[in-house]
């Protein structure tokens, strides 16, 4: 629900939308280079009614292709953050660079989200850079699901991407769904109504038909067998499903509930990653991804930010509340040739709100905001204040680095985050 506050030069102001911490999912892709990223995030945008057509990567007019170009051109706002919402749920997807050369860069923007979903193309299994991320990952301990993507390719295979996580990453992978063969999206192993059924599915990914599939149709077996792997996975990770498995009862007996809960657990340990797959039809099948990022993915509603006070280096936590002190840390800062400096930064407690004086508890320099907003699929949203939990951008700001804590001015408690050494802004 958006509420239209006041109309300047800008544009349309709007409040924060999301007031429910518990809706915000603050996540990043990563993934080798061409597998899949971007025409899996023009997918998600095309699906969750962000933009009108799915850009198709060879045409080079996708949103993130266009970020490309507008980084090329020094219009670098787009390239950062994109929000959309799901299911109620707003996602704030944080860039990632594609490239190793970006080390620093992509530890910067992994220190501010909550979930990864870790690209995987089916014929190459683990590549070489998503090995890297994946370790930067480790480093934040960042829970992960993966996507298999390319399944529609002669030679992919979901066993062998499987083997590969857990020879080169060293987790547990969860297969959670398998894929549809045809015009179809299969939910679930642990969705196992769902199993009887192919929904058929409309280029918006509208369902237009569904097909009983008898029991006996070698789809469901499998998705039993792959079940009965899975249950055997979990039951490593949670005492529930251990207590269920070893006494015995049949694994399409265990709640779909328990099992969900058990996932979600196992992938927080960072020991394991629960893994969707794409659909056998080129391109699709990114539904039950987004399903997942929903219902897998913590939001920032336990996030407490941690830090040390930079006059007595006594240490000190805001806790994720819009009651608490303002405390946001900003991870990039790029130079647009209209806006001027743009400042990204994650909101840890409190609100920060339009043409507010701020802190730079690092610097300790006041600041003045000029402009608040949030890039909302390819247009920027004006916005009135951004509470906790979520991510914006603002103007106005002229030696914010990114790691550079934000305050309210005349906070005297000069909280300063802890997290890596980030190297100074970078200028495109
Ligand atoms: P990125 O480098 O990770 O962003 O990868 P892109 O999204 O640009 O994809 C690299 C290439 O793989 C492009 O030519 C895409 O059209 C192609 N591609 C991506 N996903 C699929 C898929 O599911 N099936 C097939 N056949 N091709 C794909």
């Amino acid at each position: 629900k958006q509420t239209k506050v006041s109309t300047d030069r800008e544009g349309v102001f709007v409040t924060n939308t999301q007031e429910d911490i518990s809706k915000i999912r603050n996540i990043s892709i990563i993934a080798h280079i061409d597998a899949g990223k971007t025409t899996c995030t023009e997918r998600m945008l095309y699906y969750a009614g962000a933009v009108e057509n799915p850009g198709e990567v060879h045409y080079g007019n996708t949103v993130m292709d266009y970020m490309e170009q507008e980084r090329k051109r020094g219009i670098t706002i787009r390239a950062a953050t994109i929000a959309f919402n799901w299911e109620g749920h707003q996602i704030n997807l944080i860039d990632t660079p594609g490239h190793v050369d970006f080390t620093a860069e992509v530890e910067r923007s992994l220190r501010v989200v909550d979930g990864a979903v870790a690209i995987f193309d089916s014929m190459q299994g683990v590549e070489t850079q998503s090995e890297t991320v994946w370790m930067q990952a480790n480093k934040f301990r960042i829970p992960r699901l993966g996507f298999i993507n390319k399944l529609d390719r002669t030679g992919a295979s979901v066993q062998l991407t499987l083997d590969s996580i857990k020879r080169r990453l060293k987790v547990e992978p969860l297969l959670v769904n398998v894929p549809g063969s045809d015009n179809s999206l299969l939910k679930g192993i642990i969705d196992l109504p769902s199993m009887h059924y192919i929904e058929y599915l409309d280029e918006k990914g509208k369902m237009v038909n569904i097909d009983r599939i008898e029991r006996g149709h070698g789809m469901y077996e499998r998705a039993m067998e792959y079940r009965n792997t899975l249950i055997e996975q979990l039951a490593n990770f949670d005492e529930k499903i251990a207590d269920e498995y070893l006494s015995g009862v049949p694994v399409d007996e265990i709640p779909q509930e328990t099992i969900e809960e058990a996932i979600r657990s196992a992938i927080m340990t960072q020991k394991s990653v629960a893994l969707f797959c794409g659909s056998a039809l080129k391109n699709k099948g990114v539904q039950p991804l987004l399903d997942a990022i929903v219902n897998y993915l913590p939001s920032p509603e336990k996030i407490v930010a941690k830090g040390k006070n930079a006059l007595t280096n006594e240490e000190i936590i805001r806790n994720p509340s819009k009651k608490e002190k303002l405390c946001a840390l900003a991870f990039k800062v790029v130079n647009d040739k209209e806006k001027g400096l743009v400042t990204f930064f994650r909101v840890y407690s409190g609100i920060l709100k339009n043409r507010q004086r701020i802190l730079n508890s690092n610097l300790n320099k006041p600041e003045r905001i000029q402009s608040l907003f949030r890039m909302k699929a390819d247009e920027a949203q004006i916005l009135t204040d951004i509470g906790v939990g979520d991510i914006g951008a603002m103007t106005g700001c002229k030696d914010i680095r990114s790691g550079d804590t934000i305050l309210e001015e005349g906070d005297t408690e000069r909280i300063i985050l802890e997290g890596v050494k980030m190297p100074p802004a970078v200028f495109f």
